[in-house]
């Protein structure tokens, strides 16, 4: 006889119970962020015959246009989160300032950070879009949280993850032991393990980026994509692009099956776009707990000084050979 799969809350009891804080906690934690993800893939998967595509016509703190749906999904992590008793503070992409919580203070333990909806581009032509985040811990129980100690680096997270909203919706996470992804049934309604200990091979032959920007970068950049294309039986080169504009989903297509994705830094915008705290940290700690390397391209992602909360930064990832090469070529040692 077969089994049925673990669910999520059942994965995180059985399995992580070597995870340094409260099981329950996490457990309850990843539930709420599933549940964010359940009640968008339900709008996504009807979102041409409701009235939520298109843009609001506000700018958002980052200067970008906001979507409807930017909207909708942050306010659903916020409403998810609000009276939850889990965490005092989050803060969004979307939003200036952090939100407080002082009615979950102080039983709270954790800070959430997150990107409500990552690839918004994609909202209006049924492309692949996600949601990550990252949980810091509450240091203090002496105050509640300021915006200061949401400001933290990369290697202080203790949970971490995306929402991937594709053919199907997937949740995967890292506690530092492993990385594991789950598949959202939908007919019943549970997320059920599908990748256990999910590995990056130590070399892919794709590689993702916006060549669009290509006259804007720098020349170890450019001859390093340009190296990508050049016929080497050996390296497997030339490598295939696979470029989605969802951060999410070209990740995880690296981290199942290899190569690259890179968002460096520009000539005039040396820190290129993506956040530190929403985007790279997160994705960071899910690649090398795969196996693989997060880097800016000089120092890796998640040795980065953390100075503010919207801070931006270049970001280089995937298996660990290339992204060793990539940065080879981006420090001019090739
Ligand atoms: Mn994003
Ligand atoms: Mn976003």
């Amino acid at each position: 006889m077969g089994q049925i799969p673990l669910t999520l809350s059942r994965f995180i009891i059985q399995k992580q119970t070597a995870y340094s804080g409260d099981a329950e906690e996490l457990s309850g934690l990843l539930s709420q962020i599933g549940l964010v993800g359940k009640l968008i893939a339900q709008d996504l998967r009807r979102a041409g015959l409701i009235d939520i595509l298109g843009t609001t016509g506000g700018m958002n703190v980052q200067g970008e246009t906001v979507k409807k749906l930017d909207e909708i999904a942050n306010e659903t992590f916020l409403k998810a989160f609000h009276h939850s008793e889990l965490v005092c503070a989050v803060a969004s992409e979307e939003m200036e300032k952090p939100v407080l919580f002082p009615e979950n203070w102080p039983q709270a333990k954790y800070m959430l950070l997150f990107d409500p909806l990552d690839g918004s581009s994609n909202t209006d032509c049924n492309m692949p879009l996600g949601a990550i985040f990252s949980v810091l811990k509450c240091e203090r129980n002496d105050r509640m949280p300021t915006e200061d100690d949401l400001v933290r680096k990369g290697t202080e997270q203790v949970a971490a993850g995306y929402l991937l909203y594709g053919s199907s919706t997937m949740l995967v996470y890292t506690v530092g032991q492993g990385v594991h992804g789950f598949t959202l049934e939908p007919g019943i309604g549970e997320y059920l393990l599908s990748h256990e200990r999910i590995r990056t091979p130590v070399r892919g032959k794709v590689y993702g980026a916006n060549e669009g920007n290509y006259h804007k970068w720098t020349t170890g950049m450019k001859k390093y994509v340009d190296d990508l294309k050049v016929p080497d039986k050996n390296a497997g080169k030339p490598y295939s692009v696979r470029y989605s504009a969802c951060l999410v989903a070209d990740v995880h297509r690296i981290l199942l099956g290899g190569g690259i994705y890179l968002y460096p830094g520009e000539l005039g915008k040396p820190e290129g776009k993506l956040r530190l705290l929403y985007e790279a940290n997160p994705l960071a700690w899910v690649v090398e707990q795969a196996g693989g390397r997060a880097s800016t391209g000089i120092m890796r992602i998640l040795d980065m000084e953390a100075k503010q909360l919207h801070q931006r930064v270049p970001l280089i990832i995937g298996s660990a050979d290339d992204v060793l090469e990539a940065e080879e070529f981006i420090q001019d040692r090739r």
